[in-house]
């Protein structure tokens, strides 16, 4: 009898727990709590978002204040997928006119590099960053500077330099 072909499990890729308000922020600062940390600055916009068709006013929504925050909370958005967050925080003059994730790409891990302006009282930066993903089990990493300047008094993303990958 002839010997069976063992045929390696391909096992699927676990299905990533949902972030919720109490889950370590994906942007990794300070050991943050999602809620406490990106998720601030996710909720304001969508707040926002909905208000502009509704009664006017209210406080403004928080905005990050310099423009590592800003890049953290585009990364967290990859993260947890809102793709509205990522369109509304690209400066209106290279926004894409829509975005599409890869939902089988996970972002495990964001380091930051270097950082150069994009203070409160900064009207530009850079923020050079990497960003660790798998997908399929697979891992990369993209590795980018990007610049952020203001749009309407708020930080933007405005468009990035790749660097080649390690
Ligand atoms: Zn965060």
């Amino acid at each position: 009898m002839p010997r069976r072909r063992k045929t390696p499990v391909r096992r699927p890729a676990a299905a990533p727990a949902a972030v919720t308000a109490d889950s370590p922020c994906p942007c990794g600062l300070d050991d943050r709590r999602y809620g406490d940390c990106c998720g601030v600055f996710h909720a304001a916009a969508k707040a926002s978002a909905a208000s502009a068709t509704g009664p006017a006013g209210g406080p403004p929504a928080p905005a990050p204040a310099t423009a590592e925050l800003l890049m953290r909370s585009r990364y967290s958005a990859f993260a947890v997928g809102d793709t509205g967050y990522l369109l509304r925080s690209w400066h209106s003059r290279s926004r894409p006119e829509r975005l599409e994730l890869d939902p089988a790409q996970r972002w495990v891990r964001l380091e930051v590099l270097d950082a150069t302006d994009g203070g409160p009282f900064h009207v530009g930066g850079t923020v050079a960053f990497r960003a660790h993903w798998t997908e399929r089990g697979e891992p990369g990493v993209l590795a980018e500077t990007s610049r952020f300047v203001r749009e309407g008094g708020a930080w933007v993303y405005l468009d990035g330099v790749l660097e080649p990958a390690p």
